[in-house]
């Protein structure tokens, strides 16, 4: 394999060894070749330069769902030499003018259906919607894209589960060796065929991008994850691997298996915790393809797990690749033994710059912060307890949501279950549980609390237990834990 420095640089290479290989596969039926991928993004390139005098250093902001026009707009930010911020889709109006603003923007490219959310923006910033990107690649001058004097970045905003996205600077070119290192791990190939299920715009699918440009796979995108369609899909392309996150494995569980099943070898997962019976269950279906990667957006990969690991440990994050430093630190710094949980270290070549405002994180000999709290166990493999801020301190005891949370989602009535921390005036914080069941089931909260105290301490019981249609999501499947929180303290 050999890896190039830039998603356009990957492209230019992909479209001279393979031109004719289908690069992208959309739901439409759409199918590009990399010579077309290519051809468009170089003419959209020069028609952002042309039409809007879009040079290098300037920000082109990136809105959209995972199909080819995504792809297109963030090689031609590249070849410019220009940032693409790229932009969570769940986003509201508020938070996308908080992110224009602080990031700057000066283009944003965006789908048709966010164009109600735009209304808010700033009246200099050049929109582009779908159709007019089309008529850009269609009218744009022949001509040459001389190489931009600087190299354009590509800056990933964190999924603000925890607020307002900041931006997190990704230096290009980099040293992509952790991630090298973990797709290592994976049996993936050149040429192979690949369903890009997570989304794009998220450090995750932007990653799994990037890795299937430089293997000239062919890549299905799908504008919204729907489980059977994907399954359809799969089936329909004969798609070899799926990079998904972990809530579209639950979905991919609720719909019946296709017959034959799809050609898969790789289904893997990273931006939030497996849930502990997930594993097995969709392995026994699927049969043992599972890899469980665990990063973030500030630190990049850290660790993968395999089939065997998973099989072995459900809820294991794994192993960090050859390159990586992984250290579980106490308070003062100073490493914790095996077993004993304490704060997630991490090290390698791709550690983020900055966030684009605001303080930084903490780092320590080389190592950042990851911000979870997790353990090892005696052979090395990483657990990751969850956010050091979603703890529950209850009474003085510490109560990790993910590990009440597995407990719930063993009741066969429940489909998902949630818990978070709130205030309260006698234990400092209770634990309040929201439930969302299968269709026609029923439970009774005594029901719940009682079982809870039957596998569990008294202070991991939670008081509140509120039962909801759905858990509130983000764009990434992650739970928006604020709104859970809000709910109960009004
Ligand atoms: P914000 O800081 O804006 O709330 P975020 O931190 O949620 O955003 P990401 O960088 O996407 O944004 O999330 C990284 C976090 O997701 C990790 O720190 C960890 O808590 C969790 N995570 C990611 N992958 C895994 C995994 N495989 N297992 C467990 N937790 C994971």
């Amino acid at each position: 394999r050999t890896w190039g420095w830039s998603l356009a640089g990957e492209l230019r290479q992909a479209a001279a060894r393979d031109p004719d290989r289908i690069a992208v596969i959309d739901d439409q039926g759409t199918e590009l070749t990399y010579a077309d991928l290519l051809e468009r993004s170089l003419r959209l390139a020069r028609a952002l330069r042309a039409g809007l005098g879009v040079a290098a250093g300037d920000r082109i902001g990136v809105f959209g769902r995972n199909h080819p026009g995504l792809v297109e707009t963030i090689v031609a930010a590249t070849l410019l030499g220009a940032d693409a911020v790229l932009i969570n889709t769940g986003l509201s109006p508020a938070q996308l003018t908080t992110v224009a603003e602080e990031q700057r923007l000066r283009v944003l490219v965006h789908d048709d259906e966010f164009a109600e959310r735009l209304l808010g923006l700033p009246a200099d910033l050049h929109r582009v919607d779908e159709r007019a990107r089309e008529e850009l690649i269609r009218t744009a001058l022949p001509g040459q894209l001389d190489p931009p004097e600087r190299d354009g970045r590509i800056i990933v905003l964190t999924s603000g589960t925890t607020g307002t996205p900041k931006g997190a600077r990704r230096p290009t070119p980099t040293g992509f060796g952790p991630l090298v290192a973990i797709i290592d791990r994976i049996p993936l190939h050149v040429r192979d065929r690949v369903m890009i299920a997570a989304p794009v715009f998220h450090t995750w699918g932007y990653a799994a991008l990037q890795v299937c440009l430089a293997l000239r796979a062919t890549i299905v995108l799908h504008r919204r994850f729907d489980p059977a369609a994907t399954l359809d899909a799969l089936v329909r392309h004969r798609c070899q691997a799926l990079f998904a996150v972990p809530v579209m494995l639950q979905r991919l569980m609720e719909v019946p298996p296709p017959d034959p099943r799809p050609p898969l070898k790789i289904v893997a997962v990273s931006g939030s915790a497996l849930p502990g019976g997930l594993p097995s269950a969709f392995m026994d279906r699927y049969g043992d393809v599972l890899y469980n990667l665990y990063g973030s957006t500030e630190a990049s990969w850290a660790s993968i797990a395999v089939p065997a690991d998973l099989r072995h440990a459900p809820t294991t994050a794994g192993r960090p690749p050859h390159g990586t430093r992984l250290a579980i630190l106490d308070d003062d710094g100073r490493p914790v033994p095996a077993g004993q949980v304490g704060r997630v270290f991490v090290g390698n070549e791709m550690l983020f710059e900055g966030y684009t405002s605001g303080a930084d994180r903490e780092r320590h000999d080389g190592l950042l912060d990851t911000g979870d709290l997790g353990r090892l166990d005696a052979d090395g493999r990483l657990f990751v307890d969850g956010r050091a801020d979603d703890m529950i301190v209850s009474g003085g005891e510490n109560v990790f949501p993910a590990e009440v949370e597995n407990l719930l989602a063993q009741l066969p009535q429940v489909r998902e279950a949630a818990v978070v921390g709130v205030p309260d005036p006698e234990y400092g914080q209770r634990l309040a549980a929201f439930l969302a069941l299968y269709p026609g089931e029923t439970l009774d909260a005594d029901a719940v609390r009682e079982y809870v105290r039957h596998y569990l301490a008294r202070f991991s019981v939670p008081r509140d237990v509120v039962f909801v249609k759905y858990l509130p999501r983000n764009a990434t499947g992650k739970v928006l834990t604020g709104e859970l929180r809000d709910y109960i303290t009004g």
